[in-house]
């Protein structure tokens, strides 16, 4: 009873993009009864049926942060381990997460991430521009040359998702027009450079944007003045660059920016654009995706029901899939975690039923297994050992060791990264109602679509 039949039905669309439509991914939610909910109840009617997908995802982060020296096993400016980039990387190719967009967020990241791609040819792929937090370089009293090449001990880590509750900075401290033109003059070269070299990685101007709710790295008079600035930058591109957007708290002010660069439609926005790790209102997400923008899902898009809420409305067609690591995971705390409990129970009836199929002498459907089945607990064996370690709800695929205990091939507690990726997929389709395979396919070609990769 494989149910992969495509069923070509309308396009969801509801509103009129300006930007052509990533095509051929959208099948019939009601038809494919195959998202992870489903998969024991089918099993329970029906217990010697194959996998009711051989499906194998395929995920791109859209924003992963790999150019903080976390990645490096620097914390803080103090070696805690072993550089590991390379086991991230094996992990997310381990998940099919076989693209990566580097996240540049300050002059120093964007040349990092450059570095990075130079190292990974087709798996990453960079952004270039200044985040809000990172916007003090255009005050006078900021005391470093803006693109000073730091020292490792002095290398920032990249800005985290969260609000904080820091006291913030207020409007008083001005602009310092005559650095700001300095500023944006150097980004423009450090982006024609990029896109110049014979190996080009750079696919998209970013991330910039505004964020309302940490103002004690800057002030919104400064955040206002780097987001318009950087924009003006995006705008005159020739050709532009998707833009790899960051709006926190400041949807008004955000929207009314975007719309003075690029005309009340975005008319003259070329390639389209991202707002990344989405956590505004339905409303808000609503206009974003009419004026033809992307809409980009992490962890923090899942704390809480409302943030749930919201992330069920967003259209296939304009979803995009990301980490956000080193920040942003996903946490039993958050409302989204339900999603992972039940598409673990889910994979877990699915293995006991495969096994009982085996028992039976019913030969095994070949191939590697499913989303749902790749992170299920395995059925427990008879006569096990007593006091045994309780499963967990939501079984680690890899292995999980605090920093200090570092080992080679483990993660690291509480440092995100990308395969963690199908989690975000995992949830999404839970709260969607639709199938693993419909969200990482939507999320697949509309990134591919925008940022060309
Ligand atoms: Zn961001």
């Amino acid at each position: 009873m494989r149910l992969r039949t495509p069923l070509s039905v309308p396009r969801l669309l509801t509103n009129q993009p300006i930007h052509k439509p990533a095509a051929g991914w959208l099948r019939s939610s009601t038809a494919m009864a195959t998202s992870n909910s489903t998969f024991a109840s089918a099993f329970a009617t029906d217990p010697i049926s194959p996998p009711l997908t051989d499906y194998k995802p395929r995920y791109i982060d859209i924003g992963i942060n790999l150019a903080d020296p976390i990645f490096r096993g620097r914390y803080h400016g103090k070696p805690r381990h072993p550089d590991d980039i390379q086991g991230v990387i094996k992990r997310a190719k381990e998940v099919r997460c076989t693209k990566l967009i580097v996240t540049g967020s300050s002059f120093k990241s964007s040349r990092d991430a450059l570095k990075l791609a130079e190292q990974f040819p087709g798996i990453i792929f960079t952004t270039a521009g200044i985040h809000p937090c990172s916007s003090a370089i255009f005050t006078p009293s900021h005391h470093r040359h803006h693109d000073e090449s730091q020292s490792e001990d002095e290398a920032e880590h990249t800005p985290a998702c969260g609000p904080d509750p820091t006291k913030p900075i207020l409007d008083s401290e001005g602009i310092d027009h005559g650095r700001s033109e300095k500023i944006i003059a150097d980004l423009a070269a450090l982006i024609s450079s990029a896109r110049s070299s014979p190996t080009p990685s750079l696919t998209a101007f970013g991330e910039f944007g505004l964020d309302y709710d940490r103002l004690h790295y800057c002030s919104k008079e400064v955040q206002l003045h780097s987001f318009s600035a950087q924009l003006a930058l995006a705008a005159s591109l020739t050709p532009q660059l998707p833009l790899f957007l960051h709006s926190r708290a400041a949807h008004a002010d955000f929207v009314r920016l975007l719309k003075e660069a690029f005309g009340p439609r975005l008319e003259r926005l070329e390639k389209g654009g991202v707002v990344h790790s989405f956590t505004g209102t339905a409303d808000e997400m609503r206009e974003l995706m009419d004026l033809g923008l992307y809409i980009g899902i992490n962890g923090c898009s899942f704390k809480t029901a409302e943030n749930c809420a919201v992330v069920k409305e967003i259209e296939l067609s304009r979803l995009m899939l990301e980490t956000d690591g080193p920040w942003c995971e996903v946490r039993p705390s958050h409302d989204g975690w339900r999603y992972l409990v039940d598409a673990a129970k889910a994979a877990s009836a699915a293995a006991t039923a495969t096994a009982a199929a085996a028992t039976a002498g019913v030969p095994e459907v070949g191939g590697e297994p499913t989303t749902a089945a790749m992170t299920a607990p395995q059925p427990k064996k008879q006569g096990g050992k007593k006091n045994q370690k309780k499963e967990p709800e939501v079984p680690d695929r890899f292995k999980v060791v605090k920093k200090e205990k570092w080992e080679e091939g483990a993660m690291v507690k509480g440092r995100n990264e990308p395969c963690t990726i199908e989690r975000i997929a995992t949830i999404v389709a839970g709260i969607k109602g639709v199938s693993v395979e419909e969200v990482c396919e939507a999320a697949w070609a509309n990134t591919i679509e925008v940022f060309g990769l």
